[in-house]
């Protein structure tokens, strides 16, 4: 999409649930913690394939990776995922970001 933005303006921690990015476009994500070391990106969690439980993991540390992406530490040790502001953005849960179901049956 032309004039898509995939650089954060602002990350912030909202509690201890979820994080909230807001983007240079001016648009908003938040995201349940739980939901993102669900969808960790890295290679261990992707092949693992059954996802172990994941219920009330923490983040204990947010590092930027460069300018392109942010890694989180998890109070389940888990820290190899590298979320990039992309990926981040494709996970943005809200209304206008994610397509609308059409049904066509
Ligand atoms: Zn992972
Ligand atoms: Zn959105």
């Amino acid at each position: 999409m032309a004039g898509f933005s995939h650089e954060p303006k602002r990350i912030e921690r909202i509690g201890n649930s979820a994080l909230k990015i807001s983007w240079m476009d001016g648009h908003e994500s938040i995201y349940l913690w739980e939901k993102l070391r669900r969808v960790c990106p890295c290679a261990v969690c992707r092949e693992s394939g059954s996802a172990p439980p994941m219920e009330g993991v923490k983040p204990l540390e947010l590092q930027p990776v460069g300018r392109y992406a942010l890694t989180i530490r998890w109070s389940d040790g888990h820290a190899t995922g590298i979320f990039s502001h992309e990926y981040l953005r494709s996970l943005c849960g809200c209304e206008a970001c994610q397509p609308i179901q059409l049904d066509e049956g």
